[in-house]
Order: C-alpha cells, then structure tokens, then sequence
C-alpha cells in the first residue's frame, strides 16, 4: 500500500471513520483512505443475514438508530431508506414480565395497583422522599431520585451490576439519564423525534457511505501496520482507543465487552419481542435479542428465530470494547491522555474509541460532522 502523498487517513470503518471519509471524499474531493482491522466495515453495528435462519443479526448486539439531531437524520437518510421500527423493551424481575423503560405499567404491575398517572407520581414522591441527599452524582442516587428504593433494586440494581461489575454508586448519573422513566403508558424505549431501522441493514447503510471512487477501504489492517509509513503531512481521523494508541504509555482505560451466545429455536416467535432483559442478579446474562422483531415489515414466515443471549464481560486485550467505563479514576486518566493527543495536530481522535465516551450512533455521527467542519474551515473550501 503506497501511502507516499495521501493527505487523509481513516482509522476504523464505523460510523465516525464512515462519515468523515465521506464528507472528505465527496465534499473536498480528496482522496481518503480508510483502514479497518476487522475482516468488516461499520464498527459495533455491523451486520449480516445468519445463513441458517435468513435474519438480519446484529453482530454486536441489537443496534437501534435514534435521534433529536436534524442534520444527522437528514444526513443518514441519503444513504438509506429507515423503517418505521419503534424500541420496546421487556425486562424479567423475579418470573414476572414488565416493560422497560419504567412506566406506568411497570409501576401498577410491580405495585400490583391500578394508579392514574398523578397517584402513581404520588407514590414516586413518597418513595424518593425516603431517601435523603440533595447532591445526586452517582448512577444510584440518581435513579432513586426518581423511582424511589423499591424500583431500584427490582429493576435496576441487578442488571447494573452484571452490566458494569461496579457497584452503581461508583457509576456516573449520565448512564442511568439514558432510560426516560414514565408515569403514563408510553412504552417507547426512545423519546427522540426521529427513530428507525436502515431498511437493508446497517452494513448496507454505511458500504453506501463508503462507496465513493475517492475512498479505498482496507480491512484487516489495523494502524500498527501503516503507523512508521504514514507521510508526515497526512491527516489522521483515528476513532481506535486512544490509550492503545499511545500505547498504555499512561495506564490502561478501563472498557467493558460483551460475549453473545446465540440460538437457534424452532418456534416462530420465541419470546415475542426484540429484547428481553434480565434485572436479576442471579441470571449471569443481563438481556436477549430476537432479531426477527427488528424487521417486523421483511414478514419473515418460518418456524425458526435466531436469539443471542448477552453477558458483559471484563475487557481483555484480544475483545472488542464495547463500553468506555467513566468512572473518576478513568476520567482522569482519559485527560492526560488527551493532553497527549493535543500535542498532535495532525492526529483527530474520536469515536466511542477514541474520545473514551459513551456515544449512541447519532451522536458519533455529529461528532464526525462537527470534526469535518473544522477541517472544511481550515481548508478553506465552501460547502457544496
Ligand atoms: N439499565 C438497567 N436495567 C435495564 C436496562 C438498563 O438497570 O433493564 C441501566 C444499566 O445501568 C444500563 C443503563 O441503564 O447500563 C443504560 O441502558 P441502555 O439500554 O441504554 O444500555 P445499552 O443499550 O447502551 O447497553
């Protein structure tokens, strides 16, 4: 691979890497090359149809796309249709089914009650009042301010535990801020205005990204074998994780990963939604994905569903991380980290990878346009 003279460098096919090397090769009108150390390109939203069942299968489990962003909505449906799919989730507490998020529902089955929405804020209030503290930082404190202790523990406590193997006070609030919790019967897992599946698939989605005659995808090459050859004056775009690029020089970020075990069942519906979770503690997996729902529209006759059950995972170095763990130990190992990326100009890290954050696809896909903008203003180009 000649790299002698390339001005931009992609490190990592997913979402962040995909739309920066779009918008350099059809806004700029460079050349850009994109390598990937995986044999596939999308990053943790890849996926493939499973050959015996013929179902779409998230790879890395169940991905859906949602969002408040404007110009990302409009910028991922130019490179693919999206169904109307809305996220509703169950969760299994003691061999009872109740919806997930918290909502009403949850609230009258768990309270075996009938309440109307204000008497079911009532007894919220009554419940959080029991519990004393006014400064709420941790994932615990957080959702008790909200739920109150019973809740918690039924529906929150066990699968926190199992997720992050942390105990939930050493847990930052912004993870729990991601369930809405409801006192009326809406059973969306999202409130954003703009929700769906890409109607053939996120691999699809994003190969129309990359496909462009300014872009050459490389796969199984990761940045170690490119590293001593990249030019001096390339830009490097790098959504890898920023310690191992620094080669743990400063310590090592703490990541969790998940392991899926998969089935195939001969029922036609084997648990009668995309995903089941499993609050308690002594079940080792925290949810299981039925990829049939996704696609509720594809009709898919048969008598077999593919399932993959899910257990989060210490992170050893041959995993795939999934989940940046933001505890105040690693935030601060993550800044001077950063402050080492800063003294790169060259260098643009960014990603869940690379930034160490938390980030949905929406949110990816906006940091990779807000990168882009700075570029485009620095290269002095108007937009087109
Ligand atoms: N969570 C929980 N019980 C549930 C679902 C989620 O306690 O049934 C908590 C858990 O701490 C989890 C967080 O809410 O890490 C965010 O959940 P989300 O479904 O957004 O996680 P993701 O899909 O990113 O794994």
């Amino acid at each position: 691979m000649d790299l002698s003279g390339l001005k931009y460098i992609v490190v990592g096919a997913g979402l962040w890497g995909a739309t920066l090397a779009e918008r350099i090769a059809v806004v700029l009108g460079e050349p850009v090359l994109v390598i990937e150390r995986r044999d596939h390109i999308g990053g943790n939203c890849f996926d493939k149809i499973d050959s015996e069942t013929e179902i779409e299968c998230h790879v890395y489990g169940t991905h859906i796309f949602h969002t408040k962003l404007r110009r990302v909505w409009e910028y991922v449906n130019t490179f693919s249709s999206f169904t109307s799919y809305r996220h509703r989730v169950f969760t299994l507490h003691q061999g009872h089914v109740y919806p997930m998020p918290i909502n009403l529902a949850t609230i009258n089955s768990f309270y075996r009650m009938n309440f109307r929405p204000f008497e079911a804020s009532a007894l919220l209030a009554k419940e959080t009042r029991k519990e004393s503290g006014d400064c709420v930082t941790n994932l615990e404190d957080k959702i008790i301010s909200l739920v109150g202790r019973p809740l918690y523990e039924a529906f929150i406590k066990g699968y926190t535990q199992k997720q992050w193997q942390k105990n939930p006070r050493a847990l930052p609030a912004f993870i729990i801020n991601r369930l809405p919790v409801r006192t009326n019967y809406n059973a969306d897992y999202f409130d954003d205005q703009w929700q769906g599946m890409p109607e053939d698939g996120y691999a699809a989605m994003i190969s129309h990204m990359l496909s462009h005659p300014n872009i050459t995808v490389r796969l199984g090459v990761s940045f170690q074998d490119i590293a001593e050859r990249i030019s001096p004056d390339s830009r490097v775009f790098y959504s890898g994780p920023i310690d191992e690029f620094f080669n743990y020089a400063l310590g090592v970020l703490e990541w969790r990963t998940l392991r899926f075990a998969y089935t195939v069942e001969n029922y036609p519906d084997f648990q009668g939604c995309p995903v089941l979770n499993y609050a308690d503690s002594d079940i080792s997996f925290t949810r299981v994905h039925e990829f049939k729902h996704l696609y509720p529209e594809r009709g898919i006759q048969g008598n077999k569903t593919l399932l993959a059950y899910e257990y989060p995972q210490a992170f050893s170095p041959d995993d795939e991380p999934f989940y940046p763990v933001n505890t105040s130990e690693n935030q601060s190992l993550l800044s001077v980290y950063e402050e080492k990326a800063a003294c790169l100009p060259r260098f643009v890290f960014g990603g869940r990878l690379g930034s160490y954050k938390y980030l949905d696809m929406d949110r990816t896909i906006d940091a990779a346009l807000g990168v882009f903008d700075t570029l485009k203003n620095s290269s002095g180009i108007k937009y087109r």
